[in-house]
């Protein structure tokens, strides 16, 4: 199979291709058309043509073909989760049920939202101050091979919903979904132009792209190295950035037990670990801690590790040999930092032959890890736990905050004072109290500190994808200036 870039509505064929694996098996899955700045200016100067057309249809317009999109997506679920499963390695319960209707309720979510964007008024005695919202133009949405097709509705749908034309560039290691998505946005009645796609890898896609003069604004979520790389080459532009993280899940003794072991578990092992809110610093009272940490280790050894496509698999593969070498480094880095190896570790998978080709890395838990320690504070992004114990409320606020990062945070405890307390007190974008991740599409995502800038969902999408403009109005009373006046 090839997978070619969409540019004006038509499929462009490569100059080149790379290859996208199955990280189950290596199968090759598809030839990718590898881009460069030459389908960069084709794509933007594409969207620029669409974006008058596309920003002066109605809300009600443009929402009729979000909502058809995302009935598209509804009715392809099985197709697309199955192709996101071989492409990304995440669990095919995973995508059948969760990820890809989200990428539905994306487009259903904003198409409602668009008709509903609405400026303030503020009246006073000798003006009339309103505020009007215009679309921003071209935006350079760029994507992460985790939850690879709900991460690109998460931008394609508040971008186009708003009246802005996009060029999409979806990670080089899990590109096909976003293919079907570009046809499924014609057969929706998107128009030429209006969502272009460029396939190909960082430096020779993504740069050229945030770095182009007529793009607007830059969605983008990935790694906070990559994030600090695409301020410095886009210069003046709108930015949202969606970066790493290192998240606590504090527990507290007061806490329902058991509902936060579940919510713990689901919290590091979901996604195969690759997420980006994963509660990967697990914070344990210590007058609970040995408790907890003996329940957690059984739980942890108990998730079957296996083929993504099979519905009880709990952990697929890791992406890449790359990242499967990255996670596997910091499980050999633990014990020499001085933490104890609870469960999993390098040696611990006992896979049949059909799976020995597979990137699989083994549930591993960490147990008496010290904040300082690097498995602690670097994003692992994988299925890798660690347990830290704390004393008192203000150690657990104390550990939490000693991180760079600030994406989400978790606290359970039955006491609705420090439930309070504490989500005020952590340094994050949000804070799950009793809860594991939930997302309102309401309400804010996003991170503070090394975990990005800008919030997107809700009004809060408007940063990146709308300009506001203050009109004032005289009333005709006001006093002017009479200068030079004779
Ligand atoms: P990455 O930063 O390596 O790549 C992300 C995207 O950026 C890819 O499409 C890549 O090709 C592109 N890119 C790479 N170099 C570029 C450059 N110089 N200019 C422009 N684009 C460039 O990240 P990844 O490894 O694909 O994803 C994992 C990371 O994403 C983790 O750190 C994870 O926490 C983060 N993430 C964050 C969120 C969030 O919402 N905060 C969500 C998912 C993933």
């Amino acid at each position: 199979m090839r997978i070619d870039h969409l540019i004006d509505g038509q499929w462009h064929a490569g100059r080149d291709y790379f290859e996208t694996v199955n990280p189950a098996n290596q199968a090759v899955l598809a030839e990718v058309a590898r881009g460069g700045a030459r389908e960069i200016d084709a794509a933007v100067a594409a969207a620029k043509a669409a974006f008058p057309g596309w920003a002066a249809r109605t809300p009600k317009d443009r929402a009729r073909a979000l909502h058809k999109l995302g009935e598209l997506i509804t009715q392809y679920v099985p197709e697309l989760s199955e192709t996101e499963t071989n492409d990304s390695g995440q669990t095919i319960a995973q995508t059948r049920k969760q990820l890809i209707p989200r990428a539905a309720d994306n487009f259903h979510y904003f198409a409602e939202m668009c008709s509903r964007v609405d400026g303030h008024s503020y009246p006073t005695d000798t003006h009339l101050n309103y505020t009007l919202f215009h679309p921003v133009g071209v935006c350079a949405l760029i994507s992460p091979w985790n939850v690879p097709f709900m991460t690109a509705t998460w931008k394609v749908a508040p971008c186009l919903a708003f009246g802005n034309t996009a060029v999409l560039k979806m990670s080089e290691l899990s590109p096909l979904t976003a293919s079907r998505l570009g046809e499924l946005a014609l057969e929706a009645g998107i128009a030429p132009g209006v969502l272009n796609i460029v396939h190909g890898f960082g430096p020779e896609v993504g740069e050229p792209l945030v770095s182009h003069r007529d793009v607007r604004a830059v969605s983008f979520t990935g790694s906070t190295a990559t994030g600090n790389r695409i301020v410095r080459a886009a210069g003046l532009k709108k930015f949202s950035m969606e970066l790493g993280g290192k998240s606590p899940f504090v527990i507290f003794d007061d806490a329902d037990f058991e509902r936060a072991l579940d919510a713990a578990v689901f919290m590091i092992f979901s996604n195969n670990g690759e997420r980006c809110t994963a509660g990967s610093r697990i914070l344990v009272q210590k007058s609970i801690y040995a408790r907890f940490a003996d329940r957690f280790i059984e739980r942890a050894k108990r998730l079957k590790v296996g083929d993504p496509l099979q519905d009880d698999t709990i952990i697929g593969p890791m992406i890449s040999r790359d990242h499967l070498a990255k996670v596997r480094s910091y499980i050999e880095l633990g014990p020499q930092e001085g933490a104890t190896l609870a469960c999993g570790g390098l040696d611990a998978l006992d896979l049949p032959a059909s799976l020995k080709d597979g990137n699989y890395v083994a549930p591993t838990v960490f147990v008496d890890v010290e904040n300082t320690m690097r498995i602690a504070q670097e994003e692992i992004f994988g299925p890798v736990a660690c347990l830290i114990p704390f004393d008192d409320e203000a150690d657990a606020i104390r550990i939490a905050n000693d991180i760079a990062y600030g994406l989400s945070s978790y606290v359970w405890t039955e006491n609705t004072g420090r439930a309070h307390r504490v989500a005020a007190a952590i340094e994050a974008g949000m804070c799950f109290v009793n809860s594991q991740n939930v997302r309102d599409l309401r309400q804010p995502f996003g991170g503070t500190k090394a975990s990005g800038v800008g919030r997107e969902g809700g009004t809060w999408s408007y940063e990146v994808f709308l300009e506001p403009k203050n009109v004032c109005v005289s009333l005709g009373s006001h006093p002017i200036p009479q200068w030079g006046r004779v």
